[in-house]
């Protein structure tokens, strides 16, 4: 039998790494088991659904290359489908029209709270004949849930569950205005679709419960479930804004790798060992749904931040300079020209080392492209302020001296050399330069920029400040 997963959002908001990483764990079981993984919008709240929330979920599934089989299918278009079912229900006998009205629901709702117990619809309808129905009321279809028994659910992730069948109710499949609920829509999507496993959230455990009714009123096969943990805050608590980024939009702002967050996402709830690093070819043929644990796990985004900087550190050249490229036309206008690209192509490989994430890798990066006046960072301006202007233009004069052999070893030797000379130790000077060529207060070693910036450059950029 040939796998079929799905992922089903409903777009009433932004695309939350929780769905996200439940996104990811279908990709992976469907690409593990060579079957399918499928997309369903769930767009049939008209109210909330909105066309910005699914560009932002098809963005996000794109930037993070889950791609999906077939055709999208958006459940709203699917409505007379699952009206069908609806009245097939209740031509079978397994559905049944109800005609309460708001004050009779209101009186059962007020009953249960003072017994505090939950609401339960208390099925007067079931057996009434429809011909004793109030003329001005337009019923709703519930099902006929069991009354005795138990009803059970094996979940790959949770294990067995079995819950009396005391606890279900009537709930409702078809509302009063003729528009199929969310539970009857799902179950007899997932029919269409072929669907052999679901994977999703923990809070749809307990529709789970009510979804089987469905099932076994239809006889239709049930498909398989994993309901995932939720993820939590590093503290324990529900994850929200404070505990770090919670939309995948934000993640791509500050710099994270698609390829980073995937890692990251699935080391979040499933293991393999100990490996914390886990490619993507290993994590499709490691994954199995039965790994995944069975308490939430906690977002930490010190070890999000190590493994950004792991995948950074393993990027090519040629893919960061095209990061760079949109990064700063969009945000300093400035294009990357040739001399530009050379001295990246030189200096990247150390910038890639101390980089946590890609927007600090172009602002550190950003010294070998800029045009003059360079961009000064407020810390290097504290630097520049205080540097004595006469060390400088002497050091230049030395420097000077090296123009046509200008390398990193030459060049330490000469400061060193004139340091000696002025009596001034390397740090009386070396913050001062380093902020003059470089505009920053943090860089890779001094003499390397140097040398790549070349002599030129290194004499524009001290005289800037020198006559500045
Ligand atoms: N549309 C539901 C949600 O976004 C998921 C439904 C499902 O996976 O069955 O929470």
């Amino acid at each position: 039998m040939k796998t079929v997963t799905r992922f089903a959002p409903s777009p009433t908001g932004n695309f939350h790494i929780g769905s996200a990483r439940t996104a990811l764990f279908n990709w992976l079981f469907a690409k593990n088991t060579k079957g399918k993984f499928l997309l369903r919008i769930e767009d049939t709240d008209k109210a909330r659904s909105t066309k910005e929330s699914i560009n932002k979920i098809l963005d996000g599934l794109k930037w993070l290359n889950l791609d999906w089989n077939n055709e999208i299918i958006y459940q709203s278009k699917k409505q007379k489908r699952h009206r069908e079912i609806a009245e097939e229900l209740l031509k079978k006998g397994l559905a049944y029209k109800c005609f309460c009205s708001e004050e009779e629901l209101n009186k059962m709702r007020e009953e249960a709270k003072i017994l505090k117990k939950p609401f339960r619809y208390n099925r007067m309808w079931r057996e009434k004949n429809p011909k004793e129905s109030p003329k001005n009321i337009k019923p709703v279809i519930r099902i006929k849930s069991p009354i005795k028994g138990e009803t059970k659910i094996d979940d790959i992730i949770q294990g067995t569950i079995r819950v009396s069948n005391e606890e279900m109710d009537d709930f409702i499949i078809m509302r009063s205005d003729g528009t199929p609920t969310y539970m009857l829509s799902v179950v007899v999507d997932d029919h269409d679709m072929n669907v052999t496993h679901i994977v999703r959230g923990h809070d749809h455990l307990t529709n789970t419960f009510r979804q089987n009714v469905i099932y076994d009123a239809m006889k239709w096969d049930k498909p398989i479930t994993s309901h995932i943990p939720l993820i939590l805050g590093s503290d324990g608590s529900k994850m929200s804004k404070r505990h770090g980024a919670i939309d995948v939009e934000e993640y791509k702002m500050k710099g994270i790798l698609p390829s980073a967050l995937i890692n990251y996402m699935l080391r979040l709830g499933w293991s393999h060992g100990d490996d914390e690093i886990i490619s993507l070819e290993n994590a499709i043929k490691w994954f199995s749904l039965e790994r995944i644990g069975k308490s939430p796990a906690k977002f930490d985004n010190e070890k999000l931040i190590s493994v950004n900087s792991h995948y950074i550190k393993e990027l090519k050249n040629d893919e960061i300079i095209k990061f760079l490229e949109s990064y700063y036309s969009s945000k300093y206008k400035i294009k990357i020209d040739e001399i530009s690209v050379k001295r990246l192509n030189l200096g990247l490989n150390d910038i890639k080392l101390r980089s946590r994430d890609l927007n600090q890798l172009a602002e550190m990066s950003l010294f070998y492209c800029s045009k003059f006046p360079l961009s000064i960072s407020k810390k290097a301006k504290k630097y520049i302020k205080k540097a004595d202007k006469t060390i400088f233009t002497d050091l230049l004069i030395v420097l000077e001296n090296i123009k046509n052999d200008f390398k990193k070893q030459k060049i330490e030797e000469i400061i060193s050399k004139f340091l000696i000379e002025k009596g001034l130790k390397l740090s009386d000077i070396i913050q001062y330069i380093r902020a003059m060529i470089t505009g920053l207060d943090v860089s890779p070693r001094i003499y390397d920029i140097m040398e790549i910036l070349g002599f030129v450059e290194i004499k524009k950029r001290i005289e800037n400040f020198i006559n500045g």
